[in-house]
């Protein structure tokens, strides 16, 4: 490899490259000075200035993480969007059917309601209301076999 030198390609070179707005850094590295300031010395000895409101080119190390980072916005942009669209396109979801209890289809079986006297080996005993009230009531829906109560009231009893 050839030792650095300041000859005519790599003094254009800075010319052009300063006054487009790189780094010294970004010089140093395309022309292989020996380092920073040497670029900065020389930009100095040109006597190039360049106008403070041109936009200012980084090290290719920082543009490239810079270039990762939007890239990562735009992907995330995108996915944002594409959620939006999905969720403008599909159907409100439909309510969740509340839990299914394990036991008969009536919940608590409303019709057969029967007093004390009414109650036989047919009729469920559990009791509704408070005794004695005259809304009290023994639920009287069929029993499950073998047991004194309903399938409703079977599950109620073993909770
Ligand atoms: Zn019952």
């Amino acid at each position: 490899m050839t030792p650095f030198t300041w000859n005519e390609e790599n003094i254009a070179i800075v010319k052009a490259r300063y006054l487009s707005g790189h780094t010294a850094t970004v010089i140093m590295h395309e022309i292989g000075a020996p380092s920073r300031n040497s670029v900065i010395g020389k930009i100095d000895r040109l006597g190039l200035r360049r106008d403070r409101s041109m936009p200012v080119f980084r090290a290719q190390r920082r543009s490239s993480r810079h270039f990762a980072i939007s890239a990562y916005d735009m992907v995330q942009k995108l996915e944002r969007r594409a959620r939006r669209a999905m969720r403008k396109e599909m159907p409100p979801e439909p309510p969740v059917p509340p839990r299914e209890m394990p036991i008969a289809p009536e919940c608590p079986p409303m019709g057969e309601r029967c007093q004390l006297m009414d109650l036989t080996s047919k009729t469920c005993r559990w009791p509704i209301g408070q005794v004695g009230h005259e809304d009290f009531f023994f639920c009287g829906a069929v029993p499950e076999e073998d047991s004194p109560y309903c399938p409703y009231h079977n599950v109620v009893a073993h909770k």
